[in-house]
Formats: C-alpha cells, structure tokens, sequence
C-alpha cells in the first residue's frame, strides 16, 4: 500500500503457520450488519471508540 505495488487484502484473511512453514489466503463476505464499516455504521468516530465498544468487543451504541 505505501509503495503502490501489490494487492490490499480488504476481505480476506492472510494466516501463516510458522511452524508448518505454510501460509493462505481466505476470502470472506462482508458483515452487512457490521457496526464499523457497513451502509448502516453506528460507530464512525474512532476517537470514541472505547464509549462505543467494551473490552470484550461487543458494540454498546
Ligand atoms: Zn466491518
């Protein structure tokens, strides 16, 4: 990304299992109901993320 060369990995996962020395790629759909990023977004403002969000991960707005 900083260099402009490659792909980002926007939906999907990259795993490396250091001890089997093997890595992967999986793809996954983007959660319509997700609190961050999808059309219906309740949380937009990071600076309050620690209101909206508790230790566990669960939204609370
Ligand atoms: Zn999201």
């Amino acid at each position: 990304m900083l260099l402009g060369v490659g792909n980002p990995l926007s939906g999907r996962i990259f795993q490396h299992d250091g001890l089997l020395g093997e890595t992967r790629t999986t793809a996954f759909p983007r959660d319509p109901d997700c609190p961050v990023c999808s059309p219906r977004a309740r949380i937009r403002d990071l600076a309050r993320y620690e209101e909206q969000v508790s230790p566990r991960g669960h939204v609370l707005v």
